[in-house]
């Protein structure tokens, strides 16, 4: 049977694993590693590049490259990369594309169905987007799968433990979830889901980029798209680095500003206060609305790229009151997870007894008249947020005056308590023969899938009439031929074949260290790339030298431009410094291109 791409489409990095041999295994790409950057960009010629190439293009190519998408998934946000514009949906598809490319590549055969991770807090409109998304990447996505739920299998899966209380702390690069799970005789329950869609590792990057504007008294206002670039980079780079080390340096190296200043662990839980207290609220939340406290938790799981920073740890430690929680590649446990339900789909044998429960993260309901302000319709919930999945639950309403021949439920979600602070998903109408007030019923069905599918039934016993409906959205949904429309639109763009992108890549990188050095560097830059560039046309026998060369040349540039400031000033002589390199070798063959070229 054919394999199944479990696929974590994040907001910052997305990855695939499969189920291979018993076992959930990560799918490396092209490059031969696990994380693809979430990343879209198009050159003049129409060419798109996905992952690490088109990163390195958001500094250099701004208006034609995409990231963050995710978060407005199935918004109809419209981004415009060079001549065409794309929806989230559409560059997702892009992303996913290269995933089954790289995948089919990696595992040597064709990938048609995917099982993709959504967060929680995701409505229908951008599950159905997110499904959209595979279709126009040529995979078809008939299961959707919670995040929280999925980095639950994979806790499960690697500890093979009995019976455990999880709590899942998914702290990524945009947003925060956090989730308590329960295992039971082989059966995963999701008992409660909180988060905030506002919060993640960026806005650590941004209170880093503010304080450093505000200790040099510089007004953003002034700067240019680039070095706003630049200096959140630096931001981002200085707040890894501190997870390895005590204090690190913020280095900001743009045409605009040549600053640095060092930052300390705790300057950070410092700079980041109001942060922390924004982690610690769905923490509690999901405690009291699983109705457990802290010491009936058996497992704590660490899950996304924030949680790899020391203090966040620290924190969870110091507010759930406990000295184990450990850290396991945060970045892999979903992908991972994803991995385990692409199995359970394909039932392989091994785990054919798990069984995945999964919660609805919002209440549906209908509206009902509101006998006081009968302008602000109420919502009456039928399935509560948090409700195991599957669920089928029903509510009788009667007719609401003398002589009413119809009853109109518009079907809403969210857990506001006027319907229209709610989301409207779809209405069923139904007829009624005309008597006294509240002598007529309906009873209102609705059966809610682990898949996230919605489906509506409404039954008048007196008429024995039933009708039946599944919501799908109508606007941001397509129909079948417009799929395939799309599908074959985008089956006509080229992404960067395989052979070609680590020289797109070396040379994305390039250029964009070109941008952010002057002087002498942008000069030394620019031949070794003219070289390189004259090496790969007309000496293919050295190309793979030649590349080696390059990435240790890009870099040294990289981490000097992460500790020295201005090249002119620090007077630093290229010479003595592959002398230090000690490779001889590396500097004769860099001398050559020189003189070919030049
Ligand atoms: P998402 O789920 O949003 O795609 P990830 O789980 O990949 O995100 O996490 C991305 C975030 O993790 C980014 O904000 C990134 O800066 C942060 N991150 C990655 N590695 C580290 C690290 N070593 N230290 C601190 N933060 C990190
Ligand atoms: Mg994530």
């Amino acid at each position: 049977m054919a394999k199944i791409l479990g696929i974590d489409l994040g907001t910052t990095n997305s990855l695939a694993a499969v189920w291979d041999n018993g076992k959930s295994v990560l799918v490396p790409n092209a490059f031969g590693e696990y994380l693809t950057p979430s990343v879209v960009s198009v050159d003049e010629e129409g060419t798109v590049y996905v992952g690490k190439t088109a990163k390195q293009r958001l500094a250099s190519y701004p208006g034609q490259t995409a990231s963050l998408f995710k978060r407005f998934m199935g918004t109809g946000k419209q981004y415009r990369l060079g001549q065409k514009t794309y929806l989230p949906e559409e560059l997702s598809a892009l992303v996913l594309r290269k995933l089954k490319e790289d995948a089919e590549k990696f595992l040597g055969e064709s990938v048609e169905e995917a099982v993709i991770s959504v967060p929680a807090y995701f409505n229908d409109i951008a599950r159905n987007a997110t499904k959209r998304a595979g279709a126009i990447a040529g995979l078809k996505v008939e299961r959707i799968i919670n995040e929280p739920s999925a980095a639950a299998l994979a806790c499960q899966n690697f500890r093979q433990q009995e019976d455990a209380t999880i709590l899942v702390f998914d702290f990524g690069g945009g947003t925060l979830d956090v989730s308590l799970v329960e295992c039971f005789d082989n059966i995963i329950e999701i008992k409660a889901v909180s988060g905030d869609n506002q919060l993640g590792g960026q806005d650590f990057d941004n209170a880093l980029a503010a304080h450093f504007l505000r200790s040099f008294k510089i007004d953003p206002e002034n700067l240019t798209w680039e070095t706003k670039a630049i200096i959140r980079s630096s931001a981002e780079r200085c707040k890894k680095e501190l997870t390895e080390s005590k204090t690190a340096e913020m280095v900001v190296n743009s045409p605009q500003i040549c600053e640095k200043i060092t930052i300390s662990r705790k300057d950070l839980v410092t700079i980041c206060a109001d942060l922390f207290q924004k982690m610690g609220k769905p923490v509690k939340r999901v405690l009291m609305d699983g109705k457990i406290s802290t010491d009936m938790i058996d497992d704590i799981v660490l899950v996304g790229g924030s949680c790899k920073m020391p203090i966040v740890r620290q924190y969870l430690e110091h507010i759930l009151q406990r000295k184990d929680i450990e850290t396991m590649n945060p970045d892999q446990m979903i992908a991972l997870g994803v991995g385990v339900s692409a199995g359970i789909k394909e039932r392989d044998e091994e785990i054919k007894d798990m069984i995945l429960t999964d919660i609805c993260p919002f209440s549906l309901g209908v509206n009902v008249v509101n006998e006081t302000n009968p302008d602000k319709k109420l919502t009456s919930f039928i399935i509560e947020r948090n409700s195991p999945l599957p669920i089928s639950k029903e509510q009788i309403y009667v007719n609401s005056w003398d002589g009413q021949t119809c009853m109109r439920f518009g079907i809403y979600q969210g857990e506001a308590m006027y319907v229209e602070d709610n989301i409207l998903l779809g209405e069923i109408k139904m007829s009624i023969p005309p008597r006294p007030k509240h002598t007529v019923e309906c009873r209102v069905r609705f059966t809610y899938d682990i898949n996230g599918v919605l489906e509506v039934n409404a039954y008048i016993p007196m008429t024995n009439e039933e009708k039946q409906m599944v919501i799908v959205n109508k606007e941001l949904n397509m129909s079948k031929t417009q799929i395939e429309e799309k599908l074959k639109e985008f089956s006509q763009i080229k992404i960067d074949p395989a052979q070609d992108e680590e020289n797109h890549y070396l040379m994305a990188w390039g250029e964009r260290l070109f941008m952010q050095c002057d002087g002498e560097m942008k000069e030394e830059i620019m031949r070794k790339m003219h070289g390189y560039e004259h090496v790969i046309k007309t000496d293919p026998y050295s190309a793979g030298k030649a590349r080696k060369y390059l990435t240790v040349f890009l870099t040294c540039v990289e981490s000097m431009l992460d500790h020295y400031l201005n090249w002119d000033e620090k007077e630093i002589n290229m010479g003595s410094w592959y002398e230090d390199e000690g490779d001889a070798e590396m500097d004769e063959f860099f001398k050559k291109w020189d003189e070919e070229d030049l």
